[in-house]
This record gives structure tokens, C-alpha cells and sequence, in this order.
């Protein structure tokens, strides 16, 4: 329920003065539908006005000029621009309009009377000329034109000055709120409240006033993120109230670490520790497994579906490609049925036949295991007892794909626990915001006996030694991947680029050179791509369609070309294809085109390649990278759409508005206190969980 304080801020944007039929879509459009999405709209920049003259008006500021109107000269053709010639004492200053009423223009600016004429100067034949100035005035007007002006964003039809009345309107009727913020923690940050926040928004002194770090913006960017953190938080706390089955270790548990080929990694136990106090507790779990590539995901999984078997229920594993599920099934249904959980693999290849029998023994019970692709979830799959979703790739799945998987539970035996896990280690921001609603679980720490992967980055002019090298190690005996970029708006080029590359490797090295990607039938593709598992294929070119988990321990040298056309998490990713097994490994990230040019930021991408092989360092870095004036790649590595709050530059605030969050709902979960009714203003001014939120 909104907060009657609330009530005029949610008002719709047409209450205001100044939104008429006709600008009412065109303030949508720009703000949004409320009055609160107005009001928090802020300018995008400043205007900063001079008092000047012809001889020192500096070409690209904005300046006031007084001057006499000399003459008007009319457009000599149609398109021509009209002109106004005026003058000070310094010299002549030009009025210029493209496609301006000429009566309107004139009534302004009547020949032979003073006028203030304010506007951005450009100098042409070294004179001084406007176009469209913002203001002109009688000299008597002058204080009429502000020596600092906001700019609001503006579109066709209408202007930065209407939208800027417009949102004073709104300021007008934003009310005084009762603080939610701690208040030591207010005065340490020295932030205004929240109702002065909002007032320098909207009246900025200077470029400063809007930069991210100025005390007003931070405030309203902390009221944000701290609001968005307590939706996520009251999530996290929805799901826990939902009962689930209490699942504990058993025999098979104990069968299938006993059949496991190594010991778990320090950090893999602390993870099934985690999941398994989750999965006892007889609450919902929502477990996010975070873990570098190669880290050993998959086994702790294989021990949550071990647990769930022993405690007689079923569970699901779910991998986004066909590839990646036969993988899993290979490694882990023996193991699972030796430790008597039988499993089975279920994709969209099965005959109708098999599909059947397979349909039959998960909806029976007889199977305790399914792991599978997106067949997993369509309407005919039917489990008996299912307690485990657990999704590898996790980003790679919808929600809703995710959310269907999981609605096969059995209500009578309550919700189905989650685990998700990432394919890349992300920033701990990216984490809160997207994840903020599930629990996390890190594996920082590689299983043993891995060797670095020595990477060099080299400029594509020496593809002929880098082919040379590669000549001499695969008649040694070792196994590549040789990756060729596969970008959307050229793909046939670069699939034909690839397959060319196969050929002159096949005639370079004088061996089988196979193919993969992923216009290829499935079929055929995956053909290519179990002979170079099994080895029977010693190098293979491909786009990325190896990106994701698979996994060749023998393959040692990995060869990426226009490295400088990856992202950085993907270029980490394809590296960690190698150095799987005992052997050293290699990895050649060749740049730039013919002519060797390297962009800025990717000579940063691939000398972080070089420093670190550490999965969460290179997350961080890609983050930063991307963040830098690239709010489309923010948006599209799923952070939600915030209005005042920038993941990046705000990232110790985000940091601390999680831990606040968790805090202030742990102390008062229902918010009964005097700040616990402050907070509840704050989550409905924002209103994250109707509006715009990142998991739903
Ligand atoms: P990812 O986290 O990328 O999914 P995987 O689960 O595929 O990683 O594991 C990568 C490789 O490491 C596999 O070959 C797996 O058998 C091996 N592995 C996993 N855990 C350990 C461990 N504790 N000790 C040794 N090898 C391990
Ligand atoms: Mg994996």
C-alpha cells in the first residue's frame, strides 16, 4: 500500500501545469507517467551565460551580447537561413534562423532598437554569429535571462525551458519525508535530505552539481540503490518463507564422492556446506554458485543431486547447450547410477520413442536424475518428486525458462530449490543488483595440479610463425583450439573466414583440421567436436561456440584471432578451454587488422589477459572497462534501470546500500520502527517491486 504522502508524486504527469494534450506523450516519453518521474528527471547539463561583445565573445561559449538591430535579410531561396544584422560598439554580431516566421522574427527584433541577444557564439570571416539564439530581451528584461541555465532533456515539440517548468511544477508539490537514513551515517556522508537533494537536481550551480559524486547525487543514487537492496532483500526473504523439502545426506551422497576421482577443493566444500545447511532447513533455497572457469562447478552440483537422491527426491540439471548436457551426463550419470541414483539425459534429439520411455521412468520416479537442455522444462515432462533445479550457465536460460523448470515440483512436498550457477565469475556489484535476491556461494580456488596458461598477445601480421609453432606442438602430439570471431553483422564473412581458415591450417600443418560453429546442424557439429574430445582431431577452428564449459583436458594451446573483437569475460572464458590438465598450456590472442591498429581499450582488455588468470580480478576490470560511457553494455549485463544511481562510479555506495538493507530488515523485518515506516516511504517512492526489477 502507497503512503498517502506519496499520493500527489503519483499523481499523473498531466496534473501539472504546463502538460497539455498535446505535450502530455512527449513528457511520457521523456520522463514518464507520474509526477515523481518528473521530478526525477534532472537536467543533463548547464548553461553558463557571459556578458560579451563582438571583439571578445569566445567562439563555442554562450554569451550575452548588447546590441542595435541593423537589418533584417530575408532567406534569398527557399532552405537559405534567414539573417538579422545587429551591432555593438566592437563590431557586428549575426542573427541567424533556419526556417524562422519572419514577422515573428521582426516583431523581435525591431530595426533600429536595443535588444540582449543571448546564444552559443560561432565565428565566421572572424565575425561573430548566432544560430537560433535562446534569448533575446529589451535591455530593461535583462535579468530575465539566467547566467546559469539548466538543460533538460528535451525532444520535438518540446523544449530543455517547458520540461524545466514542468519539473519545478512537480518539485512544487514534492512533500517533505520523514528520514529513512541512518542518521550517523548521513552526517558522515555530510549528504543533504532528501527533499534538498531533489531541490539541487534541479537547480544546479555549475557541471559540477551533476557530476556523479557531488553530495546531492550521491544521496539520491544512495535512496535508490538502498531501496532497490530492500525489494531484493524482502525477495530473499518471500522465498525462505516458502517451505521445501528438508534434504539431507545419504548413501548415494556418500557413493558419489566416493566415486569421484579427486578429493573437493577447500573452497567446493565450503559450497556444499553452504547448500547443504540450505537444502536441511526445510526453507526454499536460491543459491547462486559463483566460479571461475574450470573451478569444479559441476561437481558440487553433483553432490546437491546426490543429497537429494538420498533423501529420496529427484532433481534436474540443466545446461543451455546439447553439448554441455551430453558432457555432464557422460561424467556424472555413471557415478550418480554406481551410487545407485539412476540418470538420464533428455534433449531435443531424443526419437519419440526413447522421449517416451524417458517421459515414463522421470514421472514414475524410477529415475532420480534428469539432466538435460530445454527439453527439460517443456509442458509433457512430468517429475514424481522433484526438490533440485540446479541450472549451469545460468544467464543463459530466461527467467522464465528457469521459473518453469522449477513449477514441477509437487506442491503437496512444497517449492523445488534452486542452484544456479555462473558460467562467469561477475563483479560483486553486478551480483547485488541482479542477484541481490539469492544467496551466493564463491569458488575462489582452482582444484590442483593446474598450470598457468602462458598467454601472448601478438599482432595478427604474425599468424605464419604463430602457425609454424602450432606445426611443430601438434606433431608432438598436443591438441588446439583455433577461435575466429563470429560478429552479428558480418557472420557470413566470418564463417566463410573461418572455414578458410580450416583449409589453409589443414594444408599448412598437413593434418585434420576440423571445423565448428554455430550455423552448423547440431549434429554434425557435435560430431566435429567429439572427435576432438576423444582426441582424434588435433586441432579444431571454431567460433564460440566452445565458449561455454566445454571440456577438453588434453587441448593445450589455444589460439584466438582479432582477440581485440572479444570482450574481455569472453576472451577469459575461451583461455580457460586450456591449461585443464598437467601439461602447459599456451594461449596466442592475435590483434588488429592488416595494418596492426589497436584500439585504447582493448590494448587494456588484453594486457589484463596477460597480468592475471584470476576470473574475478578480470571481472572487475571488464566491468570498469565497459562502464566507462557504455550505459548499453551496463544494461545489457542486466543491471537494472536506475535513475540516479551509476554501478560504477557509485560502487562503494552500492556496496554499502546491501548491507544497510540487510541490516535494517534484520533488525526491524517488519518495519514497525520510526525509520522502519521512514523505509517503507522510501521503497514506495521508488517502487522497485512493481516497477523495473533485474530477477522476474
Ligand atoms: P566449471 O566450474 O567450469 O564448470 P568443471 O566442473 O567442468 O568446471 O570442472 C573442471 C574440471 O576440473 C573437470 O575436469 C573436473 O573433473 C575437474 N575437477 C573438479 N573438481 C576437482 C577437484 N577437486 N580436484 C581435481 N579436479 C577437479
Ligand atoms: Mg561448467
Amino acid at each position: 500500500m502507497r503512503p498517502e504522502i506519496l499520493f500527489p508524486l503519483f499523481a499523473p504527469v498531466d496534473t501539472l501545469k504546463g502538460v497539455g494534450p498535446r505535450t502530455l506523450p512527449l513528457v511520457q516519453k521523456l520522463a514518464g507517467p507520474l509526477v515523481r518521474d518528473v521530478l526525477f528527471t534532472g537536467p543533463t547539463g548547464v548553461i553558463t551565460r557571459r556578458r560579451t561583445n563582438a571583439v571578445g565573445a569566445i567562439e563555442g561559449e554562450v554569451g550575452v551580447f548588447d546590441v542595435v538591430v541593423d537589418r533584417m535579410i530575408p532567406p534569398g531561396r527557399p532552405g537559405a537561413p534567414l539573417k538579422v544584422r545587429a551591432s555593438d560598439e566592437t563590431g557586428f554580431v549575426h542573427l541567424i534562423w533556419f526556417g524562422g516566421s519572419p514577422q515573428h522574427i521582426d516583431r523581435q527584433l525591431p530595426r533600429g532598437e536595443r535588444r540582449l541577444v543571448s546564444g552559443k557564439v560561432e565565428r565566421y570571416n572572424n565575425e561573430v554569429q548566432i544560430v537560433h539564439p535562446d534569448w533575446i530581451v529589451p535591455l530593461d528584461k535583462g535579468e530575465e535571462i539566467p547566467a546559469v541555465e539548466p538543460v533538460y532533456p528535451a525532444t520535438q515539440g518540446i523544449t530543455s525551458r517547458q520540461v524545466r517548468k514542468i519539473a519545478l511544477g512537480a518539485l512544487a508539490v514534492a512533500p517533505d519525508l520523514a528520514e529513512w537514513q541512518d542518521p550517523a551515517w548521513l552526517s558522515k556522508q555530510r549528504w543533504p535530505g532528501w527533499r534538498a537533494a531533489i531541490e539541487v537536481l534541479h537547480a544546479p550551480s555549475a557541471e559540477a552539481d551533476l557530476e556523479a559524486d557531488a553530495p546531492a547525487r550521491q544521496r539520491l543514487a544512495y535512496d535508490e540503490l538502498l531501496a532497490h537492496q530492500l525489494a531484493l532483500a524482502r525477495r530473499r526473504r518471500a522465498r525462505k518463507i516458502t517451505s521445501a523439502p528438508a534434504i539431507r545426506p545419504g548413501s548415494v551422497s556418500e557413493g558419489l564422492l566416493a566415486a569421484l576421482p579427486f578429493t573437493l577443493t577447500g573452497a567446493q566444500a565450503q559450497a556444499v556446506v553452504e547448500i547443504r545447511a540450505d537444502l536441511a532447513s526445510g526453507e526454499q533455497m536460491g543459491r547462486l554458485l559463483q566460479g571461475d572457469v574450470g573451478s569444479g562447478k559441476t561437481a558440487v552440483a553433483a553432490v546437491a543431486m546426490a543429497d537429494a537422491a538420498s533423501s529420496g527426491f529427484q532433481s534436474a540439471l540443466m545446461a543451455p547447450t546439447e553439448i554441455l548436457a551430453r558432457q555432464h551426463f557422460q561424467r556424472l550419470g555413471p557415478m550418480l547410477d554406481a551410487a545407485g541414483a539412476p540418470a538420464l539425459l533428455l534433449t531435443g534429439r531424443d526419437t519419440p520413442g526413447e522421449r517416451r520411455e524417458k517421459l515414463a521412468a522421470l514421472a514414475s520416479g524410477a529415475v532420480r536424475v534428469a539432466i538435460g537442455t530445454h527439453a527439460l522444462f517443456q509442458d509433457a515432462v512430468r517429475f514424481d518428486r522433484l526438490a533440485l533445479a540446479v541450472i549451469d550457465e545460468q544467464h543463459r536460460f530466461g527467467v522464465n525458462e528457469r521459473a518453469r523448470l522449477q513449477a514441477k515440483g509437487d506442491p503437496r512436498v512444497g517449492g523445488v530449490h534452486l542452484l544456479t550457477m555462473s558460467a562467469t565469475p561477475i563483479p560483486r556489484t553486478l551480483e547485488l543488483t541482479q542477484y541481490g535476491e539469492l544467496e551466493v556461494s564463491r569458488l575462489t580456488e582452482k582444484p590442483p595440479g593446474r598450470t598457468p596458461v602462458a598467454t601472448a598477445v601478438l599482432p595478427l601480421a604474425r599468424i605464419g610463425e604463430v602457425a609454424q609453432r602450432l606445426k611443430a606442438a601438434v606433431e608432438s602430439g598436443a591438441q588446439a583450439y583455433w577461435i575466429c570471431p563470429l560478429v552479428a553483422e558480418s557472420e557470413a564473412v566470418d564463417l566463410a573466414a573461418a572455414e578458410e581458415r580450416a583449409i589453409d591450417l589443414r594444408r599448412l600443418l598437413q593434418t585434420d583440421v576440423g571445423l565448428a560453429h554455430g550455423q552448423m546442424p547440431g549434429a554434425e557439429r557435435e560430431a566435429v567436436m567429439a572427435d576432438f574430445a576423444d582426441g582424434r582431431l588435433p586441432v579444431l577452428v571454431a567460433t564460440t561456440v566452445v565458449e561455454v564449459g566445454v571440456d577438453v583436458p588434453n587441448a593445450t594451446i589455444m589460439v584466438i584471432e582479432h582477440a581485440d573483437r572479444f570482450g574481455l569475460a569472453q576472451l577469459h572464458q575461451l583461455r580457460g578451454r586450456v591449461g585443464r590438465g598437467a601439461k602447459s598450456s599456451a594461449c596466442i590472442l592475435l590483434y588488429g587488422g592488416e595494418d596492426g591498429a589497436l584500439g585504447e581499450t582493448a590494448r587494456v582488455r588484453l594486457k589484463t589477459l596477460r597480468r592475471t588468470e584470476d576470473g574475478f580480478e578480470i571481472a572487475e576490470e571488464d566491468f570498469r572497462l565497459r562502464g566507462g560511457g557504455d550505459p548499453l553494455g551496463l544494461r545489457q549485463s542486466g543491471f537494472p534501470a536506475y535513475r540516479f544511481a551509476d554501478p560504477v562510479r557509485h560502487r562503494a555506495l552500492l556496496l554499502a546500500a546491501a548491507d544497510d538493507a540487510r541490516l535494517v530488515l534484520g533488525r526491524d523485518p517488519d518495519l514497525a520502527s520510526e525509520r522502519g515506516s521512514a523505509v517503507q516511504v522510501l521503497e514506495a517512492l521508488f517502487d522497485w517491486k512493481t516497477d523495473r526489477s533485474a530477477l522476474d
